[in-house]
């Protein structure tokens, strides 16, 4: 019996050293508390502890317990549908922790900046992230001219940064290195879009009460590389 407890001890000491960090939930003064710079760097940090293999314990039960009333996000992502690009993933983040609106191509389009002011003017996320990545398909068929019922006019929206690459790229249109181009490109034309389309969040970013960046996230490392 005795060796049987201590045995048992044993086993909780070693699954408490191995077992990571486990993440809380965003509380309405947790947000309140949290500056746009420190939004983005809990980002920032996320993205490098999941490149590393170091996620959080997410107890995802506990956590949609404690939020189902409301929430209290930090940041909002629009990115790509890419099934390789989950946000939260990407992010080490939890449930209530982030916006996350996905469109192939990250593009921009009304309902999408409803969707930002939504996050940011009136639920109070403090960092906006554009967020592109590598072996984008949508990228690729914007460079290749792809053709695809409804596809054909989102592809439209990434046109003006496979234009803008071509007249300065040295690389080969169509080339990988092309489309990290047009990719980056495309992130950062969509945050100037964000800026110029939207005034209630430039006002924000204005005020410094908000912070919006773009990046790339690299598949083959994991990291999201962010842009200036
Ligand atoms: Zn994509």
């Amino acid at each position: 019996m005795k060796k049987m407890i201590q045995h048992s001890i044993l086993i909780v000491a070693a699954v408490s050293l191995v077992s990571c960090a486990t993440s809380t939930v965003q509380t309405k003064s947790a947000q309140a508390a949290t500056t746009p710079q420190q939004a983005l760097k809990a980002l920032q940090d996320g993205n490098v502890r999941f490149a590393e293999g170091r996620s959080k314990h997410h107890d995802l039960v506990a956590q949609a317990a404690k939020t189902s009333n409301a929430q209290y996000p930090i940041a909002a992502v629009l990115g790509c549908i890419d099934s390789r690009t989950s946000h939260e993933l990407v992010f080490d983040q939890g449930i209530g922790d982030i916006f996350s609106a996905r469109v192939a191509g990250n593009i921009i389009n009304n309902d999408l900046l409803g969707s930002l002011e939504f996050a940011t003017v009136k639920s109070g996320a403090k960092a906006i992230v554009v967020l592109g990545h590598t072996h984008c398909g949508a990228v690729g068929g914007a460079c290749s001219n792809a053709q695809l019922g409804h596809v054909t006019g989102l592809l439209d929206k990434i046109q003006p940064a496979v234009r803008k690459v071509s007249a300065k790229s040295r690389s080969a249109k169509g080339s990988p290195e092309f489309q990290d181009e047009v990719t980056a490109e495309n992130v950062r034309l969509v945050v100037s879009q964000i800026r110029a389309q939207s005034p209630l969040i430039k006002r924000l970013e204005r005020e410094g009460k908000l912070i919006i960046v773009g990046g790339v996230y690299h598949l083959d490392t994991r990291k999201v590389e962010f842009l200036n």
